[in-house]
């Protein structure tokens, strides 16, 4: 294939300062893949890393590798405080209100439970009635085991604002919801929430590694987020979980396990929490897992997350601005907002034959996905994508829509 990149994508290209990070990735060459904000893309680190784990830590060092070289900071003990240093600078907090493991469903509840406990008399939930179901179902859950005392009441993303009411206790929505790409004003709900003593968790799934993120600069209680979308961590990556410094005293740890405790191996009778967020780390780390999300964190180790940021934009602004013209032709929509503050690194359409269009798009090697119940939705991960691959995967949404073979 002839390369034809309109010249001003080129340039674009070009002018990228971020462009070498695509090196650090296996990107398969083959299909376009948009699907970073699903599983991300492997980086090429991350193999050898896995086979070292096995081989040596656990081949042979076996049982001595959960406190070998702990000055070296290689000691498996230690793993879930380095991994959650590392992603704290991604998500603007301190690396001792992180904690990493468990999945996101799990870290929910926990962020849930202590929020929910600490909120008194005000037996509210506020969440997003089109939010991601594991967040819905988690907080079911939980008002089960508290003998439904809560309201689970829930409102539009678009209509927070209004409904931050005093006699709302918590609050649990997703920064960037997973069908639109909508991205919330976390700091401004989150300051309004704080002047009604409303408690907040924000679930980070699709903003953890795609723009920066700022928890402490929102004042943010509690967060959750995922280690295998934006942040590369592999198929089922340990999650992470954040509490803000000043309710560490307050927040009741109520999934108390060992690994949390102050002195796992004083094998105590009564829990004591650990020193900051390790106390949510519950049972065993999962080495191999985290191990793999420790060795992909590496990669934005010297990523500026503002110029991360503008790319995304651009490569959004672009794909957008190259998908106009089929809008008028084709009964797709666009749902993700124009503009830039409301917009996460996805752009998703609505199409009558969302499903069957997405099949052909991946059967053509474009490679988004498809949630119901009518939406196409292409993630953009601004670490490996380029201006190209924007544009291929438009001639290809075209050549679907056009019915091509
Ligand atoms: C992907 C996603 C999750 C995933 O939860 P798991 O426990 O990792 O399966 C949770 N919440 C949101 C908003 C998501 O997009």
């Amino acid at each position: 294939m002839t390369s034809q990149l309109p010249t001003d994508l080129q340039q674009l290209d070009a002018q990228d300062t971020l462009r070498h990070k695509r090196d650090e990735f296996s990107v398969p060459e083959d299909i376009v893949y948009l699907d970073g904000n699903s599983l991300g893309c492997l980086p090429k680190a991350v193999p050898a890393r896995l086979a070292q784990v096995a081989q040596q830590e656990w081949g042979e060092h076996l049982i001595r590798s959960w406190t070998r070289n702990a000055e070296a900071a290689q000691d498996w003990m230690g793993l879930p405080d380095r991994v959650a240093a590392k992603l704290a600078r991604l998500i603007g907090a301190n690396a001792n209100e992180v904690a990493v493991g468990d999945s996101t469903s799990v870290n929910t509840f926990k962020a849930l439970a202590a929020a929910m406990s600490m909120a008194g008399e005000r037996r509210v939930l506020l969440t997003d009635t089109e939010n991601f179901p594991t967040d819905l179902y988690m907080a079911q859950g939980l008002n089960k085991l508290l003998g439904d005392t809560w309201e689970l009441r829930s409102c539009l993303n678009t209509e927070i604002m209004e409904h931050l009411t005093p006699d709302v206790g918590a609050l649990l929505f997703t920064e960037v919801d997973y069908r639109t790409g909508r991205k919330l004003d976390m700091k401004g709900l989150t300051a309004r929430a704080r002047e009604l003593g409303i408690l907040t968790v924000w679930d980070l799934a699709h903003s953890a590694g795609a723009f920066p993120v700022d928890l402490n600069g929102c004042g943010a209680d509690f967060a959750v987020g995922c280690g295998y979308k934006y942040l590369n961590g592999g198929p089922g990556a340990p999650a992470f979980l954040f509490v803000a410094e000043r309710h560490h005293d307050a927040a009741p740890v109520f999934l108390s396990g060992w690994m949390g405790h102050a002195d796992p191996f004083e094998m105590a009778r009564a829990y004591a929490p650990a020193a900051g967020a390790r106390r949510y780390v519950v049972g065993t780390p999962q080495v191999l897992s985290l191990s793999a999300l420790d060795e992909a964190l590496n990669v934005f180790s010297d990523v500026d997350m503002h110029a991360l940021r503008r790319k995304s934009l651009s490569l959004t602004d672009t794909f957008i601005r190259l998908m106009e013209p089929l809008t008028g032709q084709y009964p797709l929509t666009l749902v993700t907002p124009l503009n830039h503050e409301e917009r996460g690194s996805q752009v998703s359409y609505r199409h009558p034959d969302a499903q069957q269009v997405m099949k052909k798009l991946i059967e053509r090697g474009i490679v988004g996905d498809f949630r119901t119940p009518d939406i196409l939705r292409f993630g953009f991960t601004p670490l490996y994508h380029r201006h190209a691959d924007v544009e291929r995967a438009v001639l290809g949404v075209r050549a679907v829509l056009e019915g091509q073979p």
